[in-house]
């Protein structure tokens, strides 16, 4: 009747090849809230004061999520781009060269 419950060894190796995804959905979910340092709509990655995406999200950003509060810093995905609202003429320049 005590059936050993199933090794989950298997789960330790998802849990690996899912780390490099791990970072994209972190952001995911830090852009869906608004900057309050920044103040960058939801969708968008965060700014530095040059109006760059910054290489991480603000604290005060990803820190209203529970799950992610405990993190030190959240990396900016390197796919991200400044959003549509704020698609300056350098970007726009660079894109057509
Ligand atoms: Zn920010």
């Amino acid at each position: 009747m005590a059936e050993a419950p199933e090794p989950r060894e298997h789960a330790e190796s998802a849990h690996l090849s899912a780390i490099a995804e791990e970072g994209t959905r972190d952001a995911d979910e830090v852009e869906r809230h608004p900057c309050p340092r920044c103040a960058v709509a939801p969708g968008s990655p965060c700014r530095s004061r040059s109006g760059a995406v910054a290489g991480t999200y603000h604290t005060g950003r990803f820190t209203k999520i529970p799950r992610l509060a405990k993190l030190l810093r959240v990396i900016t995905p390197a796919d991200r781009g400044p959003g549509p609202a704020v698609a300056s003429r350098h970007t726009a320049a660079r894109t057509a060269a």
